[in-house]
């Protein structure tokens, strides 16, 4: 039995995570789940799967919980906040950590799983983006291996898969384009909130969906491929696809393309994730060739778009860039959900962050963590009303 710790569980990839694993009961056991502070959806997966443990990271939903204990599986631990995850990941003994927190606050628990020496399905980019360098040296030390759960870092990963890392001439990341494709900069001053949480191809978390419409998130990937294959920026292009059949593609220095195809599906990924090195049985069938056709490819528009320009910068400059990106940006798509900053505006905050703050080559976990901080603080102050 493969023992499954899944952290974020409540989340979009956290329950198709399980829902992948309820096909897998024979093979994989889930002993331990995690939530912000989704306190029902929390106890009911914990009741179904008979979790050994749970963590709530909201300090108020774990009061709730814990006034209500009954509400968890006879035995099952209760742990809290940010210290909770680490000592969940620490204690459950896991095989296979599923990483899918969202945002920088998935750090923490990434680097444990990545010290623990288990198998880590990362579906964090932010772990990455943030903190490549350690989270890579933390699974060398520990022999923990990072399978992407991204669904273009996982074709990528496959399309590498037992090729000469020497022939490798470039990653091709593809980009759905997501809502506001071919639109231009006047069109989108007036982009609404609910516009912007219509996806054409994928249902994911509303920060992820509004970061694939500024493409932030194809800006993110770029970095967290940067990490993961151990490539320079210059090695990542991107291509819009808006079929989303063609989850990535590698070039090698013979003009071989190699890609993965299939529906878009996180189900894949998260499969493949939990079952490397074996493939696990889909209970889809057979994809239908007849579906396939009527692949497009083209290139982004980085000028209308320009969150994907300021993060390849980013990925340039390296060090805490990443973090300086990724926390203006977290902020500034707050601030878009909440209805205080105009859509074309969350560029604008990303910017001014990348230029106030210096980056600094292989910075420490506490510079990175004092960096988010201090980014956090800045662009919230900029995003007063008296600005
Ligand atoms: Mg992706």
């Amino acid at each position: 039995m493969k023992r499954i710790l899944v952290l974020g569980s409540t989340g979009s990839v956290g329950k198709q995570t399980l829902d992948v694993l309820s096909g897998l009961q024979e093979t994989h056991q889930v002993v331990g789940l995690s939530a912000h502070t989704s306190v029902d959806a929390l106890a009911s997966q914990a009741r179904d799967v008979s979790a050994e443990a749970v963590c709530l990271t909201g300090a108020e939903a774990t009061n709730e919980l814990r006034r209500d204990i009954q509400r968890l599986p006879p035995g099952c631990r209760l742990l809290e906040g940010a210290d909770g995850l680490v000592e969940l990941v620490e204690s459950t003994q896991p095989d296979v950590v599923v990483c899918s927190i969202t945002g920088a606050a998935g750090l923490r628990s990434s680097l444990a799983a990545a010290s623990s020496g288990a198998v880590v399905a990362l579906a964090n980019k932010e772990s990455l983006v943030l903190a490549g360098h350690l989270i890579k040296e933390a699974c060398a030390r520990s022999g923990s291996v990072l399978i992407p759960v991204d669904s273009e870092h996982s074709a990528i990963a496959q399309c590498l898969e037992g090729q000469d890392r020497n022939g490798l001439r470039r990653i091709i990341l593809t980009a759905s384009g997501g809502p506001f494709r071919g639109w231009d900069s006047a069109a989108l001053a007036s982009v609404t909130v609910e516009q912007a949480l219509k996806h054409p191809s994928w249902e994911m978390g509303p920060r992820i969906t509004v970061d694939s419409a500024t493409l932030m998130n194809k800006g993110l990937e770029v970095i967290e491929a940067c990490h993961l294959f151990d490539v320079s920026q210059d090695k990542v292009d991107v291509v819009v696809h808006p079929q989303s059949i063609v989850h990535s593609m590698v070039e090698y220095v013979d003009g071989a393309l190699l890609a993965q195809l299939s529906p878009p599906d996180m189900r894949l990924p998260i499969r493949y994730a939990l079952g490397y090195p074996a493939r696990l049985s889909s209970p889809e069938g057979p994809a239908d060739l007849n579906r396939l056709n009527g692949l497009t490819f083209e290139s982004p528009d980085r000028e209308t778009f320009r969150c994907l320009s300021l993060a390849e910068r980013a990925a340039r400059e390296g060090g805490l860039a990443g973090t300086i990106l990724n926390a203006a940006n977290e902020i500034a798509v707050e601030a878009f959900l909440a209805g205080r900053l105009p859509f074309q505006e969350i560029p604008d905050v990303v910017q001014d962050a990348l230029d106030t703050f210096p980056s600094q080559l292989d910075p420490g976990l506490q510079s990175i963590l004092e960096t988010d901080a201090a980014v956090r603080t800045h662009s919230t102050s900029i995003l007063q009303p008296s600005r």
